[in-house]
C-alpha cells in the first residue's frame, strides 16, 4: 500500500495486536534513534512492544539503549504482533529471524530510502525526509494532535534528535531541509539531551580508533582525482581490537576530499563477504550504483555487500563508479 501516515495512525490506535520495533543490520544512530522513539511512544500508549534487532549496537550510541533491552530474534516469544519496520529500505535488510518476518499479521514501514520499494502492508516514505526519525516525529506530531495529548518526552525527543543529526552529518549534508532545523528547535525545546548525544556520539571516539584510522588511512586511493577508497581489512580490525560495527565514521574521510565526487569505504566482514559504503558529493547517484550490487540506500550514501576478496570488490565497485561518472553530465 501507497504511503499514508493516517492509516498507519488509525491502525496503531485501533489494533489489539502486539507490536515488535526492528530496523536494518548495521545499526547507525538514525535506525536506533527512530526505533528506540517508536518502542517509548509505543509502550506511552499502552501498547505491548518489543525491540528486536539481531545486531550489536555501536559503542558510541549504547548510551542511547542503557534502560532498555534490545531482544534477539529467538529470545521472542509472540504470536499476535504486527512489525514496524524503521529506516529499512529493504525487506531483505530487516535485522530480525525470516520467521518472525513471515508470521507477522502486518509490516508498516516507516523509511527515508531512495531504494524503497513500499515493501510494507501500511508505508509511509518519504525519500526527501532528513531521517527516519524526521519522519517518526511528524508521525508522533500527527498523533499528539489527534488525541491532544503529549507523547513526545525527553527520552522520545533525544532519540530523534540522534537520528537527525547523525543523518545530516551534524545538519550538512543535503537532506538537511528547513523542517529539519525545525524539527530539532522543538526536540531542543522539549528535552533532547543535545550535549550528551553530541560527546557521546562525536567526541568518545577511543584511542583504538585512532590507531585503525590510522592505518585505514594509509590504504587511501585515489582514482582519477574523484573516487576515493579506503580499505579495512578484518586483521586491521583484529589488530587494533575495534569493532565491525565501531568504524564507520571513517566513510567521510573519503568523500571529504578536495576534487573527489565518490568515496568508498570497503569493510571485510569475513573472508569473501565485504561491506560498501558509498557517499558522494554533488552528482553522481549511489544509490543506483549500490543497486547494481543488490544493495541500496540514498543519492548521497548508499551500501552494499560484495562477496569476494577486499581487493576483488574494490576492483569491481571501482569500476562501477568510473562508469557512473562517466554517464553523469558535468555542470
Ligand atoms: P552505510 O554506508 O552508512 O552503511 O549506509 C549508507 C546508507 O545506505 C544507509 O542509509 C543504509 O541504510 C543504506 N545501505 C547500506 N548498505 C545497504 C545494503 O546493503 N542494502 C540497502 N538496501 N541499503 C543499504
Ligand atoms: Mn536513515
Amino acid at each position: 500500500m501507497k504511503n499514508n501516515i493516517n492509516n498507519i495512525i488509525k491502525y496503531l490506535k485501533g489494533s489489539n495486536d502486539d507490536f515488535i520495533v526492528t530496523s536494518h543490520i548495521s545499526p547507525d544512530g538514525d535506525n536506533i534513534g527512530s526505533t528506540l522513539a517508536m518502542y517509548y511512544a509505543l509502550n506511552k500508549l499502552g501498547k505491548n512492544v518489543s525491540y528486536v534487532l539481531d545486531d550489536n549496537t555501536p559503542q558510541n550510541l549504547k548510551f542511547l539503549v542503557e534502560d532498555i533491552k534490545i531482544l534477539k530474534s529467538e529470545e521472542v516469544n509472540l504470536n499476535n504482533y504486527s512489525i514496524i519496520a524503521l529506516d529499512c529500505g529493504d525487506k531483505n535488510r530487516i535485522c530480525l529471524s525470516q520467521e518472525l518476518l513471515n508470521n507477522a499479521k502486518k509490516i508498516i514501514c516507516i523509511d527515508h530510502h531512495a531504494s524503497n520499494d513500499y515493501y510494507g502492508d501500511f508505508n509511509y516514505i518519504d525519500i526527501d525526509a532528513s531521517s527516519t526519525c524526521e519522519l517518526v516525529y511528524n508521525l508522533l506530531m500527527e498523533y499528539e494532535k489527534s488525541e491532544s495529548k503529549n507523547i513526545i518526552d525527553e527520552d522520545i525527543a533525544t532519540c530523534l534528535y540522534t537520528g537527525l543529526v547523525t543523518d545530516t552529518g551534524n545538519f550538512v549534508y543535503s537532506n538537511t531541509h528547513p523542517s529539519s532545523f525545525e524539527m530539532a528547535k522543538d526536540l531542543l525545546l522539549k528535552g533532547a539531551k543535545k550535549d550528551t548525544i553530541i560527546q557521546k556520539i562525536f567526541q568518545s571516539n577511543p584511542y583504538n580508533y585512532y590507531k585503525l584510522l590510522g592505518e585505514a588511512l594509509n590504504t587511501l586511493d585515489i582514482v582519477d582525482g574523484k573516487i576515493a577508497s579506503i580499505m579495512i581489512t578484518k586483521e586491521m580490525l583484529k589488530r587494533n581490537v575495534i569493532s565491525f560495527n565501531d568504524v564507520d565514521g571513517i566513510t567521510s574521510y573519503t568523500r571529504d576530499i578536495e576534487g573527489v565526487e565518490v568515496g568508498i569505504l570497503l569493510k571485510e566482514k569475513k573472508e569473501n563477504e565485504v561491506k560498501v559504503s558509498l557517499r558522494s558529493k554533488n552528482y553522481v547517484d549511489v544509490s543506483k550504483i549500490a543497486q547494481s550490487f543488490n544493495g541500496g540506500g540514498h543519492i548521497r550514501a548508499a551500501g552494499c555487500t560484495i562477496y569476494s576478496s577486499v581487493e576483488d570488490a574494490k576492483k569491481k565497485i571501482v569500476e562501477a563508479v568510473v562508469k557512473a561518472l562517466q554517464g553523469e553530465k558535468y555542470e
